[in-house]
């Protein structure tokens, strides 16, 4: 049997499915918003699809509002980290092919 987290229909089991949306899109993670941030983030720490919507927000580069439990900055510093260590392995592929 294929679940719905297999599938693009993960987000049919999210955990927030039943909670306020407004919680996921609070008008900025800082300041006075911060409080619906740390709920939405809890909500998101008991998904059971966390991680596939962690990856579809990356893949779809996802602005605004919690995904996976992360904000948008949050998901920023992880490309920018990923983009880093593509290049770094680029380069050294580069160096290793040089070499050989
Ligand atoms: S990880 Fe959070 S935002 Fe994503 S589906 Fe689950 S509860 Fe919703």
């Amino acid at each position: 049997m294929t679940t719905a987290a297999a599938t693009s229909e993960w987000w049919r089991e999210g955990a927030c499915q039943s909670a306020d949306p407004d919680m996921f899109f609070p008008i900025s993670a800082h300041g006075a918003a911060s409080a619906e941030t740390r709920r939405a983030k809890r909500v998101c720490a008991g998904c059971q699809v966390r991680f596939e919507c962690l990856e579809y927000a990356l893949r779809t580069r996802q602005q605004h509002g919690i995904w996976g439990g992360t904000t948008e900055d949050e998901r920023r510093l992880l490309q920018n980290r990923a983009r880093k260590a593509a290049a770094r392995q680029s380069a050294r592929d580069r160096v290793a092919s040089a070499a050989s």
